[in-house]
């Protein structure tokens, strides 16, 4: 199939097996060439999360929020290619317009946190609650790792997206519509926003997808502020307390920073925490031969590592890290092959969300946009 561009679009195709032949040089040079080709038509976007090899090549690097303004400012090329996971490009697709073809380079480079909610647990859920608590206003919030359907079902019923940057203003803007929030499917995010606005941990119950039903007595439904999704991320709940008390033991001068997709009491343990911007932000303003110990993606501790030589920057597990597997899904090779694809007038692995689910996404996405400006 052929778009109004001329590019013919294919979904699903395999990337050649030539392309692990190729040496990093081979493969630089290749990139290079492709990206000047497309020049202006194509804008490359890069989570913090990505390697080096990859993240070389963004036109810019974010994270989840900074990369959904960057799609929805962008507009004016033809094509995104996302180094980034599923949702991302999903979340670019919903936000860039509709002309705006998106591209992740690996469409296996999904989320293994957004991939523990779903439509059919989602609607099962919210109408467990609607029969369990009649007359409670509830306001869906879902975290920005969730599929677009999802994010739909949100702008479909009165709530809104978040991420890690705006978590609290977005609950506040919750609390203001309704007397409860479902909140997925970090239960992580959600309780430790929760936590840090002041509602006591008995207020903030458990709904369980797997069985299908809450951790709780119906008296603590009733009394709960917020019901957490019991979802996590598999690289920040890797984070514990032994890890935080070590690090105390061995280097007393260095300051412990933390996501908030850590668990609560690893957040308790730390001395600062916040989003991957938070992070970074907190690093380069940091004084030269300050010590840091960083509870995140590896990817992004090896960059500042190396952007701050000035100062110790290690990651908070030492040396058992738990990298995420699904963004090393986007390789040098993936890369090359989609760009060079484009070059070459044929686009692979395009995602697109259908016309209804981009609506209501959008709506969703728009009202998180707005509060969090
Ligand atoms: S770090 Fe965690 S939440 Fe982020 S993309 Fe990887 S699995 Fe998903």
């Amino acid at each position: 199939m052929a778009d109004e561009l001329g590019v013919t679009l294919q979904s699903g195709t395999r990337i050649p097996d030539a392309y692990y032949m190729l040496s990093d040089a081979q493969l630089d040079e290749r990139i290079r060439a492709a990206k000047a080709k497309l020049g202006e038509q194509v804008v490359l976007l890069g989570h913090h999360y990505q390697g080096a090899r990859v993240i070389q090549w963004a036109d810019f690097t974010g994270d989840s929020f900074r990369l959904a303004r960057l799609a929805l400012t962008r507009s004016n090329a033809k094509y995104i290619v996302f180094c980034g996971v599923h949702f991302m490009a999903e979340t670019a697709d919903v936000l860039s317009p509709e002309e705006t073809v998106v591209i992740l380079p690996d469409l296996g480079a999904g989320c293994s946190m957004a991939d523990m909610a779903n439509e059919r647990q989602v609607d099962d859920c919210w109408s467990e609650l609607a029969e369990r608590l009649p007359g409670s206003k509830i306001i869906p919030i879902t975290y920005m790792n969730s599929t677009a359907a999802l994010k739909a079902f949100c702008g479909e019923n009165d709530g809104a997206v978040c991420t890690s940057s705006n978590a609290e203003g977005i609950l506040k803007w919750a609390f203001e519509r309704g007397d409860k929030i479902l909140f997925f499917p970090d239960q992580h995010l959600g309780r430790n926003t929760g936590y840090k606005m002041g509602i006591p941990l008995e207020q903030m119950v458990i709904y369980n997808p797997l069985f299908g039903d809450f951790e709780c007595t119906d008296e603590e439904l009733k009394n709960a502020k917020i019901i957490l999704w019991k979802g996590f991320c598999s690289v920040h709940q890797k984070f514990t307390v032994e890890q935080e008390e070590e690090v105390r033991r061995l280097y007393p001068d260095m300051k412990i920073i933390v996501h908030p997709e850590c668990s609560l009491e690893v957040v308790l343990g730390a001395d600062y925490v916040g989003s991957t911007e938070h992070i970074i932000k907190v690093i380069e303003e940091s004084p030269a031969g300050s010590q840091w110990a960083i509870g995140t993606e590896i990817n992004l501790i090896h960059r500042l590592a190396e952007e701050h030589k000035d100062k110790l920057i290690v990651s908070l597990s030492g040396p058992n890290v738990c990298p995420c597997a699904t963004m090393y899904r986007i390789s040098p090779q993936h890369l090359c092959w989609a760009l060079e694809q484009l070059a070459a007038g044929t686009v692979v692995n395009h995602v697109q969300v259908d016309r209804e689910t981009r609506k209501w996404a959008g709506v969703a996405l728009e009202r998180m946009l707005a509060i969090a400006k």
